[in-house]
């Protein structure tokens, strides 16, 4: 039996996935590749989730692709424009056509005899098997099918419905009722003012309070541009713009800590109500950027908390009751409906194992190069994107380096490329340095980053666009080597074991 092969295997027709095809086809035209995806749809994360108002939480100039302009002035999209940002690039770039649906990507096998990856991948009941050069994991950070809802003590009492916005039902009807969300992270602020619209009473209930800032819905700039610019001359622009905004608030949140809370605390209380415990409600104990800073279109949440609609309540859970559920400081908080926004379950590299001839690779002993490829792991890269500002922005720049690896290997005819793990004893911490708990259940099994670069990861898009796309390619954290024939192959051992 002939096995297929393409020079390039992406995993996953997600945002990302999508953009390293239309990458690919663009930079590095005469390469073959496929994309395996193992849900029906194209989309990811903007077609799984379908709760009520889904939307981004930056703003689109950013998270659009760098090589096709997102001409909505609107800041913050609905998921379904998003999607349709997605599908549309995919058909507009004819990478739609690589797409192989229904193929979960399990296993992938490094040889450094052929230097081909084996990659096997789930379709149905059956297996299917396909040989690449390259492997490209766009797979995104979370598991599909099982959001993270805690345990809540006497959860099966409860007798209203229980809902996680990952698995939303389409026919959910909640007009009236009495809503309670657990959560106060950017899926929760997105929801309670998008339900109060319909449901009775909507209360936010979380343990502890999340940094939240305004933003226009419309960006003003964006309108003004659009009237004189061509999109292909206005988006750089914005795009810019947002970066340089969004930079300069994390750099302001890490600096001057103090000075962030107080603008942000500001930014709350003069949008709630009057005599409103904003220091109990709105102000977190960690400093800005610790955990990612949630952001709401014209204040919206506010604005439901002004009409009374909604409510925010800071407590901890002793356990659901059949009407709802009973706080530690002994109210009851009586619900139709309990929404769980309680986040989602992290899984690096879409779940799949990977072994590099013969070894299995344990990603949370691998450090991370460039933020996008692994110690001792040849030819493979993943998409992770930026925690501080649009993911997207790091995706193009992670692309737009894989498309010169592959070029750089064609000119200097040499087949893989291993990234070695950072000399002498740097301190490694974790690749995701966020203090939310999603990231932290997890650590461990992350990989890690060093002290410097190229393992450091900088959460800065001007300095990597500069490493990325005009540093050499050729570094001390880069070993470029040819297929290893069979007896040879023992003296390439040490990179090998670098996995770990
Ligand atoms: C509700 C929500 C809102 C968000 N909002 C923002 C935002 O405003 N701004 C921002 O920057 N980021 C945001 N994010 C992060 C978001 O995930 C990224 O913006 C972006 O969508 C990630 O794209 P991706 O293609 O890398 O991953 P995903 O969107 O997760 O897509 C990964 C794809 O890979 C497929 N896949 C996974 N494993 C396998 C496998 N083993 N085999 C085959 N296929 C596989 C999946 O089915 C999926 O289609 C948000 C995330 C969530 C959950």
């Amino acid at each position: 039996m002939t096995v297929e092969h393409v020079d390039v295997l992406i995993v996953g027709a997600g945002l990302s996935g999508i953009g390293a095809a239309c990458h690919l086809r663009q930079e590095c035209p005469g390469k073959t590749f496929a994309i395996l995806e193992s849900r029906d749809a194209i989309g990811g994360t903007w077609d799984l989730f379908r709760y009520p108002g889904v939307r981004s939480d930056s703003d689109m100039f950013t998270l659009g692709y760098q090589f096709r302009p997102w001409t909505d002035p609107k800041t913050l999209a609905d998921g379904g424009s998003i999607r349709e940002y997605v599908k549309n690039t995919a058909s507009e770039y004819g990478v739609d056509k690589a797409i192989r649906f229904g193929h979960k990507v399990v296993r992938a096998e490094w040889s450094s005899e052929t230097a081909r990856w084996t990659v096997e991948a789930e379709h149905g009941t059956e297996k299917v098997v396909l040989t690449c050069s390259f492997l490209f994991a766009n797979s995104g950070y979370y598991r599909y099918d099982q959001g993270y809802t805690p345990d809540f003590p006497g959860a099966e009492e409860f007798t209203g419905q229980v809902v996680h916005p990952q698995h939303w039902p389409e026919d959910l009807d909640y007009a009236g009722k009495r809503v309670v969300v657990i959560g106060s992270g950017a899926t929760a602020v997105t929801l309670v003012p998008a339900m109060a619209e319909q449901a009775g009473h909507v209360t936010m209930l979380q343990r502890s309070p999340t940094y939240i800032a305004s933003l226009p819905a419309v960006d003003a700039l964006a309108q003004q541009l659009h009237k004189v610019l061509p999109s292909r001359l206005a988006y750089p622009i914005l795009r810019w713009k947002n970066v340089f905004v969004l930079t300069a608030s994390f750099q302001l949140s890490r600096r001057l800590p103090g000075l962030m809370k107080s603008i942000l605390r500001k930014g709350a209380q003069m949008q709630l109500p009057d005599g409103y415990d904003v220091d109990k409600h709105f102000t977190p104990h960690y400093n800005p950027w610790d955990q990612r800073l949630c952001v709401v279109p014209d204040g919206d949440l506010f604005k439901s908390i002004r009409s009374g609609k909604a409510s925010v309540v800071t407590d901890h859970i002793e356990r659901f009751t059949p009407n709802g559920i009973r706080l530690r400081s002994g109210e009851e908080l009586e619900a139709d409906i309990i929404v769980t926004a309680t986040g989602l379950n992290l899984l690096p590299v879409g779940g799949l194992s990977m072994s590099v001839d013969g070894r299995e690779v344990e990603l949370g002993k691998t450090v991370a190069y460039k933020g996008m490829m692994l110690s001792g792991v040849p030819n493979f890269a993943l998409t992770i994107g930026y925690t501080n500002a649009s993911w997207t922005l790091k995706a193009d720049l992670v692309s737009q380096y894989v498309c010169r690896l592959l070029n750089h290997m064609d000119a200097t005819s040499r087949q893989i490329c291993t990234p070695l793990p950072p000399s002498g004893d740097q301190d490694l911490i974790p690749l995701v340095d966020l203090k939310s708990g999603y990231v932290l259940r997890s650590v461990d099994a992350m990989p890690k980053q060093g002290a410097v670069a190229p393992w450091k990861l900088h959460q800065n898009y001007a300095r990597d666009r500069l490493l990325m796309l005009r540093g050499s390619v050729e570094d001390e954290g880069m070993r470029f080597s040819s297929a290893v024939p069979a007896e040879a192959a023992v003296v390439r051992r040490p990179v090998v074991e670098a996995a770990g």
